[in-house]
């Protein structure tokens, strides 16, 4: 039976709680335990997928097609375990459940409420889908405690936990942590323990005790301030575990570690023969983090610029790639509508650069700047990786440069003379759709998401990059490259090197002309992990070191 280790945070958002589930989750993994980790979000969207970047930043795509928050991204990043829909849930999708129930008629006259039916439905969806041989279940309300909306979140926990109680060993079978923040007074030049107080007092008024307190500082908390949160906060002094900022998050599993976490945690649950933890696999990406041998500079061109967190997969997997090629790996953020300005001097912002990126996104802003950042790419030798969107723009600039098909555009920017990219329902035939249809469900210009295979062509570049003859990656688009098309860009040098199994959707072009010239339809960034960077990713840096070597 799996135990449960609920974390809540108090005082601020932002106290990097997702990382440090995930950095527990990896800790309590390489000390030979099975791990998964959920995240709880209080707000009433269904889920993230219709959040503008700007609010939430990145939406996390799990295989079986979950549009999820970006935290999931940092727990498969840290354990390797690919998350599910199971693995996220907000209050909107409780309540949507709910109500859809109570329309059903299925309460038989009750009062729909909020005590017992909404936590009853929390308390459910943290206990459901869970491996049999689990060994600990981590899971992350979103939010910080006091705020309205998480209220039946920790109603629930402390449901559970109360329902739960000891096992027959007379074991908790869940532990809680807090993570707060001790701020630091520059004027007083000195640490402050209230704030903590206060948060843990709020936790504890909705019948939560914290075993642990995770107590995020930006200077050392010294020992005479751990023992007033312990006196204080009814938690034993080692429980309170300092957290300070680290040089990276890769660097989370380790600091905390030395911290005590993992122990801390262990102990609580009454665990006293656990294994130490097996860390070589941290030491090697830390190791390979900070002994670089040279830097690259990679050009991402896009719309977020400026928005870390609109990109946080692809960052990492960007850092990944240069852990597997040990170079640091520097990211230039370019707003790609500024390359669509008459006046605007290309060659002069791409010059530096060892690599050009142009990521996924929606809409026509910057679409332009995008083809124009794919033609220097490709004229110039520069490697270039086109992801999702950047695919789509790369065949249009082949259509429209090489194939001399001047109308070429997507038609989601509007009609388009040349629909290069568009909605399968647009150029598919009737029969060809039926059969989708059957296959895979409703096709019909919704969102194609999740997993998905590809067949990759015998003597390609991605064929050896992989060193497979089929792939699986994850979609999130509802455009596709145009396979009626594929002679016209064929000629002009851009071949289709990876299709789905039907033979029906483009996955993955490639110019076998060009140093390194990759466009993919599917996110390679959402598998990539420090320990086991995507071979993409390591291969387009490989390519930018040999560029940075010729300019
Ligand atoms: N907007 C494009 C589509 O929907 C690409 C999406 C993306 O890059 N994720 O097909």
């Amino acid at each position: 039976m799996a135990r449960f280790i609920f974390i809540t945070g108090g005082v601020v958002s932002s106290l990097g709680k997702g990382l440090m589930a995930a950095a527990l989750a990896a800790l309590l993994q390489a000390r030979g335990y099975k791990v998964r980790i959920r995240k709880l979000d209080p707000y009433l969207n269904v889920d993230p997928g219709t959040m503008s970047p700007y609010q939430h930043g990145e939406v996390y795509v799990t295989d079986d097609g979950a549009e999820t928050d970006l935290d999931l991204g940092h727990y498969e990043r840290f354990t390797g375990v690919p998350a599910r829909q199971s693995d996220n849930v907000t209050s909107g999708r409780i309540y949507q459940g709910i109500i859809a129930r109570e329309r059903r008629g299925d309460y038989l006259g009750a009062t729909v409420q909020v005590v017992p039916h909404v936590t009853n439905a929390i308390r459910e969806f943290i206990a459901a889908d869970l491996e049999p041989d689990l060994d600990f279940l981590i899971c992350e309300i979103g939010g910080t405690v006091g705020d309205i909306e998480s209220l039946p979140f920790i109603e629930a926990i402390r449901q559970f936990r109360n329902e739960r109680g000891k096992d027959e060993l007379g074991r908790p079978c869940s532990v809680s942590i807090h993570t707060t923040l001790v701020p630091y007074i520059a004027a007083a030049g000195e640490l402050k323990t209230k704030p903590t107080q206060h948060s843990v007092r709020e936790l504890t008024s909705l019948g939560i005790q914290p075993e642990i307190l995770v107590c995020r500082t930006e200077h050392p908390l010294p020992d005479s301030d751990r023992a007033k949160i312990a006196l204080f906060c009814n938690v034993r002094k080692d429980a309170v575990i300092p957290a300070l900022d680290a040089k990276s998050i890769y660097a989370v599993p380790d600091q905390y570690h030395e911290a005590g976490l993992d122990a801390e945690v262990l102990r609580a649950f009454g665990i006293a023969d656990a294994p130490e933890p097996e860390m070589a696999r941290w030491d090697d990406v830390v190791d390979r983090l900070f002994n670089w041998e040279s830097e690259v500079t990679i050009g991402v061109v896009g719309k977020y610029v400026g928005l870390p967190d609109a990109y946080k997969s692809l960052t990492e997997a960007l850092v990944h790639g240069g852990l597997a090629n040990r170079v640091k790996v520097r990211i230039s953020w370019l707003d790609a509508e500024l390359f669509e300005h008459p006046e605007a001097d290309i060659p002069a912002q791409l010059e530096p650069l060892h690599g050009i990126l142009v990521p996924g996104g929606f809409g026509e802003r910057g679409s332009e700047g995008k083809i124009a950042s794919v033609q220097f790419a490709r004229e110039r030798g520069v490697p270039f990786f086109g992801i999702c969107l950047g695919m789509q723009m790369a065949c249009i600039e082949g259509a429209r440069n090489l194939a001399g098909l001047a109308g070429a555009r997507s038609t989601e920017f509007g009609a388009a003379d040349e629909p290069v990219v568009g909605l399968i329902t647009e150029w598919m035939s009737p029969e060809g759709l039926q059969e989708r249809r059957e296959a895979n469900g409703d096709m019909g210009g919704t969102m194609r998401l999740g997993a998905y295979e590809a067949v990759l062509a015998g003597n390609s570049v991605v064929h050896s990059i992989y060193g497979e003859d089929r792939i699986s990656e994850r979609h999130r688009h509802r455009y596709e490259v145009n396979i009626h098309y594929k002679n016209a860009l064929e000629q002009g040098g851009l071949l289709f090197t990876g299709m789905s199994p039907d033979g029906a959707l483009p996955e993955i072009v490639e110019r076998p002309d060009h140093p390194w010239f990759v466009g993919v339809q599917f996110h390679p960034e959402l598998k990539s992990k420090p320990f086991d960077p995507h071979p993409l990713f390591a291969s387009f840096i490989e390519a930018a070191v040999k560029q940075s070597r010729l300019v």
